[in-house]
């Protein structure tokens, strides 16, 4: 981009997806400058040692000053304190957005803080990895994937299109959603799948010492892609269950009956019932790959040998 969006970014929060947000805004010229904040004085360090940021600040109220652009880039239980602490400092005008997995409960924590000429639009982009802190991030890390708004009735129209042109300018597609429809969606495509995979990792785990070794030496089956779920930053997704806890449980539910039926098929030497269940599930995975949101190739296009 010829001329930067925004003058002044403010990234609350450098992990994972704040790192990846000033890698790709960096490249693409989105803003003039960077300012950053972070709870560990490691972070801050390998913020600046990475040029991440232009300036880093441990207090968050101290990032956002003059930003016209300020991300929370921080765990989904920690944002209302801290839009507590830089409300006072938020510039009037600016665009105050967030990142976080679960949105209608950071929407209630967060909007009551946010001062009058604010413009508060909720956000989260669909994309990450089980990686998490300032090393984590790469410049390419929304591009072709979604990022969904949430905005409340109220917010100005031009702010929203700003925001939109912002994550247009990252790669991603922009969807607007209704915040409870959002958190609805997520249980089944993110949570779900997460909490899954901790259960089943736990319970492998649990089987101890009679097979613990068995486990790890041939989990080059279907278990090692659930251990990559499962080796997900266990604050984040302690915060995105203890947030999303209705649509969470709904979902969940479902899953058990569903279960349910499967051990009955497989009780019963049910194999019509199986090859039905199986045959409708690959052609979501076909779906998903034609959709371009994953690859065909064979174990995800990943390198068979361990990292
Ligand atoms: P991360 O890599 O663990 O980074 C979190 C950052 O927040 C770190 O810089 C951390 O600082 C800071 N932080 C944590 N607690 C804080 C507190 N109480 N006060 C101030 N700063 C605090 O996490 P992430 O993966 O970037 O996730 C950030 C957000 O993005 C979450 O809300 C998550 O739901 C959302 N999200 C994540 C993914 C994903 O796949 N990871 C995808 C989409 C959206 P220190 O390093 O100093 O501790």
């Amino acid at each position: 981009m010829e001329t930067p969006m925004f003058k002044k970014l403010a990234l609350i929060g450098l992990g994972l997806i704040g790192s990846s947000i000033s890698h790709i805004v960096r490249k693409n010229n989105l803003v003039e400058n960077i300012s950053g904040a972070a709870q560990s004085e490691k972070t801050r360090d390998i913020a600046l040692e990475l040029g991440l940021v232009d300036e880093v600040h441990s207090d968050p109220a101290e990032a956002v000053v003059d930003a016209d652009l300020v991300i929370l880039c921080v765990p989904v239980g920690a944002n209302e304190a801290i839009a507590e602490r830089i409300a006072p400092n938020l510039a009037k005008g600016a665009i105050l957005t967030d990142v976080g997995s679960v949105k209608r409960d950071v929407i209630n924590l967060v909007q009551p803080h946010v001062p009058a000429g604010v413009h508060f639009i909720p956000g989260h982009p669909i994309a990450g990895t089980e990686q998490s802190g300032p090393e984590a991030g790469f410049a390419e890390l929304f591009e072709g994937r979604w990022c969904i708004l949430t905005p409340e009735e109220s917010v100005d129209a031009e702010s929203i299109e700003k925001l939109k042109q912002f994550w247009v300018g990252c790669g991603s597609f922009v969807d607007i959603m209704d915040a409870r429809h959002h958190d609805l969606v997520l249980a089944i495509t993110s949570h779900l799948p997460h909490l899954i995979a901790y259960n089943i990792v736990g319970t492998a785990d649990d089987l101890e010492t009679v097979t613990q070794s068995e486990v790890i030496k041939y989990s080059a089956g279907g278990f090692r892609d659930f251990t990559r779920l499962a080796a997900s930053d266990p604050i984040m997704w302690r915060d995105v269950c203890l947030h999303n806890k209705d649509a969470i449980l709904e979902m969940l539910g479902r899953f058990s009956e569903d279960l349910a039926s499967l051990q009955r098929a497989v009780r019963w030497s049910d194999g019509d019932a199986l090859f039905d269940l199986f045959t409708r599930t690959r052609n979501v995975r076909k779906t998903i790959i034609e959709a371009g949101q994953d690859i065909s190739r064979p174990d995800f296009g990943r390198h068979n040998s361990p990292e």
